[in-house]
């Protein structure tokens, strides 16, 4: 782990998905199978504007007398009372994959729009719904933007070094993320300097300086039980005299509900005045990193999430969910333990995994 040899490319999300990939495609095929095995619908008890009415005419005399059968056959109409029976499988098989409720709700909410009260060629059905399904997520999902390109512009424009400020819960993986951050940026001819502002837990102070050590990244820290708002302080003073374009900043991350961390946070943010806020957050713990997220912006107004272990999770609702909720981007995911399983995050690719 963390060793400069075992660096690998940064994997695939392979397993993310496992679950929700194949039951919403057998979700869809059940729904399109039902839909074909009901009678046509006789002409006489559907109900037709005058002006509906001659327009089909028009249309059935351009076709010949088997395209008129053929699509007679194979037309359907999905009614309310079904549609309402099948989007209670779906919400279920999305809440059991970590979507979040409101993600739900909006999910259920497209589809029912696309399909319901349209005449639906049956065939169709299926890549209808997995086509509305898939546009509704991807539009779900924030834009990323990109930090390199940030930094650029504050440089165009300041001699101050660009502060990233990191919050989220501990455990997630904040330290580890903010470590391949620094590795990132440093592939991207970005030095960067941390500073080790979780003075609450003496171990995640020793953990950054191991991985500053491995990656020669300077990390700025004081005794454990300091100022934070200092600490962050020394690092861009630190990053000023050096010409170091980029400050990382570490917070504490006890618990997201304890009014403490966050007054905290809020004065390193009024000391330190961070160009952005990113929290990070794991994939697999869904609705709970999904609430995280929402205090953290709440309480200090986030600009992205990093959501990491993605990896290890084969559910993926979270990762639909977080943006949404949040209405910020997910600008990373990562991948794995080592400095560049990190992946920018790119919604065509994600939402692509989904197999729709
Ligand atoms: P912190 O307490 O939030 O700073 O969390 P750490 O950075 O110490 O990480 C906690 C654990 O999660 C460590 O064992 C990390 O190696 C692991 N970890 C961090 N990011 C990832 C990731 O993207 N994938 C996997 N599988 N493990 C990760």
């Amino acid at each position: 782990m963390f060793t400069k040899k075992s660096y690998k490319r940064a994997k695939h999300v392979k397993s993310m998905f496992k679950f929700l990939k194949e039951k919403i495609s057998s979700w869809a095929k059940k729904f399109s199978k039902e839909e074909a095995k009901k009678p046509e619908p006789r002409e006489e008890i559907r109900e037709k504007s005058e002006k509906q009415q001659k327009k089909i005419e028009v249309t059935e005399k351009k076709e010949g007398f088997f395209e008129r059968i053929k699509s007679k056959i194979s037309k359907t109409e999905i009614s309310e009372q079904d549609f309402n029976k099948y989007s209670e499988d779906l919400q279920n098989l999305l809440l059991e994959n970590n979507v979040a409720y409101t993600a739900v709700e909006k999910i259920i909410w497209e589809l029912k729009r696309h399909v319901l009260g349209k005449e639906l060629i049956k065939k169709e059905i299926e890549s209808e719904i997995k086509n509305t399904l898939r546009d509704t997520i991807e539009e779900m999902m924030m834009n990323p933007f990109d930090i390199v390109v940030k930094v650029a512009e504050k440089q165009a424009n300041s001699k101050d070094p660009f502060v990233i400020l990191f919050v989220g819960i501990n455990g997630t993986g904040k330290t580890t993320t903010i470590a391949k951050i620094a590795e990132y940026l440093k592939g991207k001819k970005l030095q960067s300097v941390i500073a080790a502002a979780d003075t609450f837990r003496a171990a995640s102070i020793e953990q950054l300086k191991k991985h500053g050590e491995k990656l020669n990244i300077k990390i700025i820290s004081q005794q454990y039980g300091s100022d934070p708002a200092a600490v962050g302080f020394d690092a861009i003073s630190y990053a000023k005299k050096n010409h170091i374009p980029v400050v990382l900043i570490d917070t504490a991350g006890r618990m997201h509900t304890a009014k403490n961390l966050m007054k905290e946070i809020e004065k390193i943010s009024n000391v330190c005045k961070p160009d952005l806020k990113l929290f990070i957050g794991e994939s697999i713990t869904g609705n709970d990193s999904v609430e995280q997220a929402k205090s953290f912006n709440e309480a200090v107004g986030i600009d992205g999430i990093i959501l990491t272990k993605v990896d290890v999770d084969e559910k993926g609702g979270t990762a639909v969910s977080v943006s949404y909720v949040t209405r910020r981007p997910i600008l990373f995911l990562g991948t794995g333990q080592n400095y560049q399983d990190l992946e920018p995050f790119d919604k065509r690719k994600f939402t692509e995994k989904l197999g729709l």
